[in-house]
């Protein structure tokens, strides 16, 4: 019995069977037990009856008033002696009538009752001129109880016939949705991420159904992002690499005059300077998304630690000519984090704040200590975001700049995403085109590693 569908059919057919086996056992015999009962006081009316009748009838119109009353009550009369001689007979004398008649002398009610499964018979003594007599009415119970037996079987039949039918319906509303739901998961293990199943209905099955539709979008997310990210990555490998062949191609000409050597050697260098960053920021992004990561979490100066970042950075803001504003308090901030992972923060924004900003801009880099956080806003007066750009600034290989005129491979923001995140911190970005931009980073000075699991688990799942 494979399918569901026979697994509830038989279920069914054994229930109804045994429920059926018992109730029609209990209600039979209650049956019979009462009709026994009521056919055994009709007897007894019919016996007094008769005694009634003997009492005025002359000697030989005994038998024409037995008769009669015989007909009109449907039963049959039997008279015998006391020694058991049948005096007037309708029917065949009782097997055990010598032992009926000497039970009737102990029984208090003077009526004795015997039953078989065709006919019940009531019998009683009376005296007619100082002889004893006893007489017995018959009465044929067969027909009755068939009569009650035909009806049981036929309700049985009945429900039994539209039992079976409702039931047949109702496990094909069950069976149907799964059969659906199958063919679905089938075609979504082909890859057929589209694949839905349409169930109106808050039952399980219909809780199954929504669940199943939106472990398919899931996937088919998923299965994009993949796509997306192997086609970001090959084309973020492709450019370099095509730049790094074209002009070692061209090196290889011995007659190159040595300063168009030196520029293309240079290319070469900063191509793959910049295939060698990219490598690196995947491989950290990995890290960063992996279960086991785990921080090295130690409580430090914030503020020492901009200070030297600001000064690793200098040098390039002096290249482009641009201030940078300090505003950092001189008492020390201490917070509790993973110092290089953090360090990586300010370093991708604050070189981010350089590269998109234009020679002679301004840039700032503020911090400050909030009731329950630290909060550091590095801002600048570059080339700024426009909205779209601002929503999508922190997804992976995302650039605004698809021309790619400044170098980068547009995974800076999702590292410090990712670093902000495992700190339980948040990131903001506030910017206009061609104002600037102000990025907020916010830190909390309680950390707690539970909730840093539960965060992570939850993240993983978003
Ligand atoms: P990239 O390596 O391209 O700089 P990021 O992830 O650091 O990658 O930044 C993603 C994109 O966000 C950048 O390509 C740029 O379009 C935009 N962006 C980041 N920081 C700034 C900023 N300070 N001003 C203007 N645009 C910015």
């Amino acid at each position: 019995m494979k399918s569901i569908y026979g697994k509830l059919i038989l279920g069914f057919l054994v229930s109804i069977l045994i429920s059926f086996s018992f109730a029609g056992y209990f209600v039979l015999k209650n049956n019979s037990e009462e009709l026994s009962e009521f056919t055994r006081v009709e007897l007894q009316d019919a016996t007094r009856l008769i005694l009634n009748q003997m009492t005025y009838v002359e000697d030989d119109q005994v038998g024409q008033v037995l008769t009669n009353i015989s007909e009109s009550l449907n039963v049959a009369i039997l008279v015998s002696h006391d020694d058991s001689e049948i005096v007037y007979g309708q029917f065949k004398k009782p097997d055990k009538l010598d032992e009926a008649i000497s039970n009737l002398k102990e029984k208090k009610d003077g009526y004795i009752d015997m039953r078989n499964s065709f006919f019940q018979t009531v019998g009683t003594h009376f005296e007619i001129d100082g002889t004893q007599y006893t007489l017995f009415v018959q009465k044929n119970i067969s027909q009755q109880e068939n009569i009650f037996k035909h009806s049981v079987l036929l309700a049985v039949g009945f429900i039994f016939i539209v039992g079976s039918v409702v039931f047949l319906i109702i496990a094909d509303i069950i069976v149907k949705p799964i059969t659906r739901l199958t063919r679905a998961t089938q075609e979504l293990a082909k890859g057929n991420y589209k694949v839905s199943v349409n169930y109106v209905g808050n039952d399980e099955i219909g809780r199954l159904n929504k669940s199943f539709n939106l472990m398919a979008q899931q996937l088919g997310k998923t299965e994009q992002t993949r796509q997306q990210f192997i086609s970001d990555v090959s084309h973020e490998f492709q450019t370099p690499l095509t730049s790094i062949n074209g002009f070692a191609t061209i090196l290889k000409n011995e007659d190159l005059p040595p300063e168009q050597r030196e520029k293309y050697t240079d290319i070469i260098l900063f191509e793959s300077r910049r295939l060698s960053q990219l490598s690196k920021n995947m491989l950290q992004l990995t890290l960063l998304d992996g279960e086991d990561i785990t921080l090295n979490v130690e409580n430090y100066s914030l503020t020492e630690q901009l200070h030297r970042v600001i000064s690793s950075l200098e040098e390039f803001a002096k290249q482009k000519d641009i201030e940078i504003d300090v505003n950092i308090p001189k008492k020390d901030i201490m917070i509790s984090g993973d110092q290089n992972r953090l360090e990586q923060v300010w370093i991708n924004l604050l070189n981010n704040a350089i590269k998109y900003t234009n020679e002679g801009g301004y840039i700032s880099v503020n911090l400050k200590r909030n009731s329950k956080d630290v909060e550091v806003m590095i801002s600048d007066t570059g080339i700024g975001m426009d909205e779209e750009a601002q929503r999508h600034i922190f997804e992976r290989f995302y650039r605004e700049d698809k021309a790619r005129s400044v170098g980068g491979n547009g995974l800076g923001l999702a590292i410090v995403k990712s670093i902000v995140d495992l700190h339980f911190g948040t990131i903001k970005v506030k910017s206009q085109k061609d104002v600037g931009s102000e990025f907020y980073v916010n830190l909390p000075y309680e950390r707690n590693n539970a909730l840093k699991e539960v965060f992570k688990s939850y993240r993983k799942e978003g």
